[in-house]
């Protein structure tokens, strides 16, 4: 058995520009990065309050590892789960309004898990089309009956909705709260409705609205307007703007204490190091009370929309922190990519599978720890390359 076929496939992806490669970071996080000997302006990270590298932040992960050491030793269910992951699941559950809490090692796992545990063979998925990976995979590998609904479209998920009427089967609607790769957001208050009026869970996936969005950060299934019986299941991730890792699934009572019976991704892994969750217990904090970020990186987005407004590219309608800049093929995308980092700036070029054929872009991020002067870097170089 030879590896010629994988090879050939190989040079198909490079001959299509789509190889991917990974770049060697030399520096924490931050708005620039060391990346291979040269200092650039960092423009696609999801850190974006710029906690990752928090002072505050690390050194409440290094008294969690004075505190617990570094493994975590086994799974939650055997003997890994420590005072620490429990003080931070009651504060999650709080700060979401739910009355429960679970963690995972990561996003991808928590959807996988949470997913599988929900639905089966018999039931029925329903995925927005621009859904991140780890929810479509979640819905595939279930064996329940999967159907797409057209991207922030509840008319259409209202119609395949609508067609099962009298059949069996559990049904759960499943969406990100704001899509990865696009920067827009669901229509919630339409979800909610089409869901319920189809006796149907709705699951939202926060990761890029959780700490940005909301009251506090709390994201946008704000408890204030919204509880656990309009999103039943709600995921959060830990790794984007609260800068440490892991993620979190809420709900009631009987869903989480499902989870932990079922969830196979929780129940086969070994839990996160406490320390994490120490360090996350203090992100928390300052999510929640240092508001001045979310305002300053509101204005980021305005200042570099009003900016690239001046130019012709042709940026997606968003008001997150990710902006993207669809070129459609993906040698166009690597040229601008290359064209930016020439200039000092790393944005990387985003293709199919992770975006639809013929919407490659620059998925270009804005964080609290920028400047209005890296902003405006920004915006000057995207002017002689964009057209
Ligand atoms: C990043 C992301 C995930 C995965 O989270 P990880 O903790 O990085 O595994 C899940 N869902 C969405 C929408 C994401 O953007």
């Amino acid at each position: 058995m030879s590896f010629s076929d994988i090879s050939r496939w190989l040079d198909d992806r490079r001959r299509q520009s789509l190889q991917r490669r990974r770049r060697v970071v030399e520096s924490a996080q931050g708005p620039t990065l060391q990346v291979e000997g040269r200092q650039l302006l960092n423009f696609c990270s999801n850190d974006y309050l710029g906690l990752a590298n928090d002072p505050r932040i690390r050194e409440a992960f290094k008294q969690g590892v004075d505190e617990w050491g570094v493994g975590a030793g086994a799974s939650h269910l055997i003997s890994g789960h420590t005072r620490a992951h429990h003080a931070l699941e009651e504060a999650l559950a709080d700060f979401v309004g739910r009355p429960r809490a679970l963690l995972f090692s990561s996003g991808y796992a928590a959807n996988m898990g949470t997913i599988n545990s929900l639905v089966s063979v018999g039931d029925h998925v329903f995925e927005d089309r621009l859904n991140h990976a780890s929810l479509l995979d979640g819905g595939w590998i279930s064996r329940a009956e999967f159907s797409w609904f057209a991207h922030n479209d509840p008319a259409d998920l209202q119609r395949g909705m609508a067609e099962l009427a009298g059949t069996s089967g559990r049904r759960l609607v499943v969406s990100d709260g704001t899509f990865s790769m696009d920067g827009d957001t669901c229509d919630l208050d339409a979800l909610i409705e089409v869901a319920a009026a189809h006796d149907g869970w709705l699951m939202i996936d926060d990761a890029h609205g959780f700490g940005v969005s909301g009251h506090q950060g709390r994201g946008l299934v704000d408890p204030l307007r919204y509880g656990t019986d309009d999103v039943p299941v709600l995921v959060g991730t830990l790794g984007k703007a609260f800068g440490t890792a892991g993620a979190f699934v809420a709900g009631d009572e009987a869903l989480i204490e499902m989870l932990i019976q079922r969830a196979r991704n929780y129940v086969f892994s070994t839990a996160l190091p406490s320390a994490v969750a120490t360090a996350t217990l203090k992100s928390l904090e300052l999510v929640a009370e240092e508001q001045w970020r979310r305002d300053h990186l509101q204005a980021l987005v305005t200042r570099f929309r009003a900016g690239v407004a001046a130019h012709d590219c042709d940026l997606l309608p968003s008001d997150s922190p990710i902006q993207p800049i669809v070129v459609g093929d993906p040698n166009r995308a690597l040229s601008l990519s290359a064209h930016l980092e020439g200039l000092g700036m790393l944005v990387t070029a985003i293709r199919p599978p992770t975006v639809p054929e013929g919407t490659s872009r620059l998925r270009i991020t804005l964080t609290a720890a920028h400047t209005e002067a890296h902003v405006d870097r920004l915006v000057e170089a995207l002017g002689q390359g964009c057209g």
